[in-house]
């Protein structure tokens, strides 16, 4: 049965929780149009009729059915910032933030929607070809393919530097061959944007992005990678063997690859920021819902300082980051968020968002622990928030950069 009931079966409103979050005094978000909010309203509609109810059976089957990638791409909720003669809806990236706050606050881990919207088709707009965006964007935005990217090998992470997959160029293509790991929505991957060498001897700037699809001869997929969190989400292997690539699915010019990549991450990490800030705020609202109710030494634990102060502390962390996220929001959107500051927020709201909803899941007891209780999910989900988008440890590297030091 659907994840409303169990919670409700252990004295605990999920969706109320949802509403009470937004009763906290604030200051006010200033970013969203009248618009803006109507959308929210049916994203907020359609993670409640459409993801909620089935996200207990995605996690335990370790991937979501296609038929909610399909179901949110009939509702415009899939590449909406892409062009519309490219199937997108044309909307500013605010809709997109929209649509990571809601997935956050429906504490529903399994869906990549982000990940295909805002990072798989950003790059084949950027730096695809006219007929290569028009292959593939229309599809992803119907929600009929599904994109990853595949970064990753199991030797490099951090150091990309250190990829291993080559991409050779045989004729009119290239022959792409190598193995790529943690590749999120990899399982279901229809369309895969793979970073590979094509000069190897010229180490970063030997590196191209190429596009590989499921219709290719040699492409294949390994095991849906058993995690601690976000286990509806089928992150997996990925593997290429001998897999021929015409040349057009070259992503901009050959060998410019990580000049492309250094372009987008500030957009991913921030996408990483927001998404741990609105956990937060949901984490707060599930929490204080959860302390005004239970009852220890004959009344609420919302009644001892502690339980009131480190909430109070809380939500104070939380509105710092998320005065300092919007602002972010505000200079992306002006085309001036840089490297360093976006490193700032995936670093210090992940780190934020980890310690929170482990204090939230000291309020709660025994039951934080309890897979019925939505603390307890967002607390095994947010660990990985510090590890997958370039690593906390890797965003200090770039800010000590920014303020001259370091290579
Ligand atoms: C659930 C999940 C989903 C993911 N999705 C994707 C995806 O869709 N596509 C993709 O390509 N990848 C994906 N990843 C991979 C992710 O981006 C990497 O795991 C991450 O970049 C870290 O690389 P690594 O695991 O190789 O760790 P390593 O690079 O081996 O790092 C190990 C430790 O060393 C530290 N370290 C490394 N270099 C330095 C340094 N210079 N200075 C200080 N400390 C350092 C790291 O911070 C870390 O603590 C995903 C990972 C997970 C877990």
């Amino acid at each position: 049965m659907g994840a409303r009931l169990r919670f409700a079966n252990a004295g605990f409103d999920y969706h109320f929780a949802i509403r009470s979050e937004e009763r906290r005094p604030m200051i006010p978000r200033t970013l969203f149009s009248p618009e803006h909010d109507t959308f929210r309203d049916s994203v907020r509609r359609f993670m409640q009729t459409e993801v909620v109810p089935h996200d207990e059976r995605w996690n335990e089957q370790g991937y979501v059915d296609r038929e909610v990638w399909k179901k949110a791409g009939g509702n415009g909720f899939l590449c909406a910032s892409m062009p519309e003669e490219y199937g997108g809806a044309g909307a500013d990236k605010l809709y997109s933030v929209v649509l990571m706050e809601e997935q956050a606050r429906a504490n529903c881990s399994s869906l990549g929607f982000g990940l295909h919207s805002e990072i798989v088709a950003p790059y084949l707009l950027h730096y695809g070809s006219d007929a290569l965006k028009k292959k593939y964007l229309p599809k992803m935005a119907a929600g009929e393919w599904i994109g990853a990217i595949a970064m990753s090998e199991p030797a490099a992470g951090s150091d990309l530097q250190g990829v291993k997959t080559s991409a050779t160029r045989k004729g009119d293509g290239y022959v792409v061959n190598g193995s790529k790991t943690f590749i999120t929505n990899g399982w279901h991957a229809d369309v895969v944007i793979v970073v590979a060498k094509t000069d190897p001897a010229k180490g970063a700037k030997g590196t191209s992005l190429i596009i590989v699809d499921r219709e290719m001869k040699g492409f294949s997929k390994g095991k849906r990678l058993k995690k601690v969190g976000l286990k509806g989400q089928d992150t997996a292997e990925l593997f290429f063997d001998n897999v021929e690539v015409p040349a057009e699915n070259l992503l901009g010019a050959e060998n410019n690859g990580f000049v492309y990549l250094m372009q987008e991450l500030p957009w991913e990490r921030l996408q990483i920021a927001i998404s741990a800030v609105a956990k937060c705020e949901a984490a707060i609202g599930w929490t204080s819902e959860y302390v005004r109710e239970r009852k220890a030494f004959g009344k609420p634990v919302a009644s001892f300082q502690n339980t009131r102060f480190k909430l109070a502390e809380l939500a104070t962390e939380t509105q710092i980051a998320r005065v300092f996220v919007d602002k972010c929001i505000e200079l992306l959107l002006a085309g001036q968020l840089d490297t360093a500051t976006a490193s700032m927020a995936k670093y210090w709201a992940t780190d934020l968002e980890c310690k929170l909803i482990d204090e939230c899941v000291q309020l709660h007891g025994g039951y934080g622990y309890m897979w019925e209780y939505p603390i307890a999910r967002a607390w095994v989900d947010a660990r990985v928030q510090r590890i997958y988008g370039g690593t906390n440890e890797i965003m200090k590297e770039l800010i000590s950069r920014s303020i001259g030091l370091g290579s």
